[in-house]
């Protein structure tokens, strides 16, 4: 089977790089197949609202470092402009309904990510498992993985 439509979802940490080649390697040259995602989530930095005069400034410049941050991610392997998208919400949830939205055939993320702490409450990984409706490929990534 062929995936017309991938979507990979990046923490926007060093792992990325290889959930991205991952994706673009089952792509092959058909990288406008290819769509690059990272969610944002509110939680972050909800709990510190009380304490920051100016919120939304924070909000600004957050959503502004993450958007930087995937645009260099993604144009690497040379995803379209049109397929880098920021999101803000709960990552698991997003990232399966932005899958479906686009009809994607396949999600690709990592193993783990950096919220390690999570692995406690159901990490992204299993819950993006449990809820997506197409195939979804987790890359082994990790502290104990060797390149
Ligand atoms: P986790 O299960 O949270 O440890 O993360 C596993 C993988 O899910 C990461 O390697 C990323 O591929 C993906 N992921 C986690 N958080 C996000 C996020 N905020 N936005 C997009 N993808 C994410």
């Amino acid at each position: 089977m062929k995936y017309e439509r991938i979507v990979v979802a990046i923490d926007l940490s060093s792992e990325s790089t290889k959930i991205l080649d991952v994706a673009a390697s089952i792509a092959g040259k058909n990288l406008s197949a290819v769509h690059a995602i990272h969610v944002v989530e509110p939680m972050a930095i909800y709990p510190y609202e009380a304490y920051i005069p100016d919120m939304q400034k924070v909000k600004d410049e957050i959503g502004a470092e993450s958007k930087k941050q995937l645009r260099e991610h993604a144009d690497r392997i040379n995803i379209p402009a049109s397929n880098q998208q920021l999101l803000m919400g709960p990552p698991a949830s997003d990232i399966c309904r932005y899958a479906a939205e686009c009809d994607a055939q396949l999600i690709v993320l990592g193993s783990h990510g950096v919220s390690g702490w999570r692995v406690l409450l159901g990490s992204t990984a299993n819950s993006v498992i449990q809820e997506a409706k197409c195939d979804v490929l987790t890359v082994r990534v990790g502290l104990d993985t060797k390149e």
